[in-house]
């Protein structure tokens, strides 16, 4: 079982923190999975196969090529668990899951792939200057609705208690099959899915070493009703 490895913290994220202070050159398993942002949160990150894709908001979806990140979630995802699901929704999966194990207090990755009857999804707009806040961000994000659309939800559970590190609950991202669609999940439902899953006992998170980061003012209350805001 391998571990989740993390780069900063959503609570840093959402304290500002947007340089791409990690550089993932040597980093092509084939079964490398997850999610993250682009510099800048430039774009919303899906890994999948080892290969990075780049969601923004007005551009086709594209491979990453400058791989300097500010937060990053992958692991080598193995289908240790799998089961197929009916009418499931964002709401619903986590009681699906709970079916099967006792899911409130571990880690999860988790791959949901479907053809979905609806799924929304947001990209950032591109910010090479990286100066604008989490709510100019926000604010200037692109919301998208698809109906009737092929693909998969990689992500992970986070159980509240970790709540600062990783988004608490789901955080998926998706990518189409045919890899022309891709982004945050805001909400999903589908009538047929499987549902495959791992557990993961480990997650090794590795901080910013930059002087910014060290000197960043995190605000634990601002960035709770941040992460309600923005990742959820
Ligand atoms: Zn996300």
């Amino acid at each position: 079982m391998s571990k989740i490895i993390q780069y900063s913290t959503i609570g840093a994220l959402m304290s500002g923190h947007f340089a791409g202070d990690f550089s993932l050159q040597n980093s092509h398993s084939p079964t490398l999975f997850g999610l993250g942002c682009s510099c800048g949160i430039s774009g919303e990150l899906t890994i999948c196969n080892g290969e990075f894709w780049e969601a923004t908001a007005g551009e086709s979806l594209h491979q990453l090529a400058d791989r300097h990140l500010p937060f990053l979630q992958v692991t080598d995802f193995v289908a240790e668990n799998s089961f197929e699901a009916t009418n499931i929704q964002d709401k619903n999966l986590d009681q699906r899951l709970a079916e099967r194990l006792a899911i409130k207090n571990i880690f999860l990755a988790v791959n949901v792939k479907s053809r979905f009857d609806e799924l929304v999804i947001r990209r950032p707009q591109r910010d090479e200057s990286q100066t604008r806040t989490v709510k100019e961000m926000s604010d200037a994000q692109q919301v998208d609705t698809h109906k009737e659309i092929a693909g998969q939800l990689i992500g992970f559970w986070t159980p509240e208690l970790f709540g600062r590190i990783s988004v608490p609950g789901f955080h998926f991202h998706f990518l189409s099959d045919d890899h022309k669609i891709s982004g945050h999940v805001l909400s999903f439902t589908a009538a047929n899915a499987v549902v495959d899953y791992q557990v993961k006992q480990t997650i090794e998170i590795s901080n910013p070493t930059s002087e910014a980061y060290s000197s960043l003012t995190i605000d634990v209350a601002k960035v709770d009703e941040l992460i309600g805001q923005v990742e959820k």
